[in-house]
């Protein structure tokens, strides 16, 4: 198994959006990244798509004339598209067989109209939630081309990679524990966890339901203390200086 972390541009945002009360107002760029796990019988499994690559061109295309417009401004580069990430690996779009969505926001699920052969699983209970829900965009997910398989609570979706729920973010957000042979445990946090600031200051209010989260992401930790594993957050800028990203991958 290997998995590649798949670099899809950024978010310029304030502090107080992923960790209120550490440093309100500051502006930040945060990164947002995919991730593409290749299984051992060679399938490829995306978690998460990124947003849509449509923002190159037009930043202001999801939040524009919005609340949002100047909290989330997307910053991507051409080769911040997930078509060209997929490029450098030589790996054409129909070739996913299948995604995971940790959830349906707009930097997660950004590039799902783009996986017509795929199958996608995410939580029926966050599904549902996020149908016809502004917050999440339903123009890049909420296709009849697409193909969903809702799942209910904890799952092993693979040999070596499961999905817990990990609610507070927004309602059956999922993380993603992916067991690699030579870089061992992995777990892809998604938004239950932004960044380590959020541990460090014990900073929940930019998440939708802070008392949830910060119970989802305590549990996670002792998880992933008891797999020995590490933990990738949602958008830690700090921490993505220290990630290997594709075209280098994790075995
Ligand atoms: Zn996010």
């Amino acid at each position: 198994m290997q998995l590649y972390i798949l670099p899809l541009g950024g978010c310029c945002c304030t502090y107080e959006v992923i960790a209120p009360g550490i440093a309100d107002g500051k502006r930040i760029h945060i990164p947002v990244p995919a991730f593409l796990i290749r299984l051992d019988d060679d399938s490829l499994v995306l978690v998460d798509t990124g947003m849509s690559r449509l923002h190159i061109a037009d930043p202001d295309l999801t939040w524009g004339g919005t609340p949002l417009a100047d909290v989330l401004v997307p910053d991507m580069r051409r080769e911040d598209s997930l078509l060209w990430r997929l490029a450098e690996l030589d790996i054409a779009p129909a070739e996913i067989k299948y995604v995971i969505n940790t959830h349906l926001h707009f930097d997660h699920a950004g590039n799902n109209d783009l996986l017509k052969d795929a199958t996608f699983f995410v939580q029926r209970e966050h599904y549902e939630y996020a149908k016809d829900n502004p917050s999440f965009p339903n123009q890049y997910w909420n296709l009849p081309a697409l193909s969903y398989e809702l799942l209910d609570g904890e799952t092993t979706l693979f040999p070596g990679v499961e999905v817990i729920p990990t609610p507070g973010h927004a309602p059956a957000h999922q993380s993603v524990l992916v067991r690699l042979p030579e870089s061992g445990n992995m777990i892809i946090c998604g938004d239950a966890v932004y960044c380590q600031e959020n541990y460090d200051h014990d900073a929940w209010g930019g998440q939708a339901d802070p008392e949830t989260a910060r119970a989802s992401a305590l549990a996670l930790r002792d998880r992933a203390d008891r797999e020995s594993a590490s933990m990738v957050y949602g958008h830690d800028r700090n921490q993505a200086k220290t990630l290997r990203f594709s075209t280098n991958s994790y075995r």
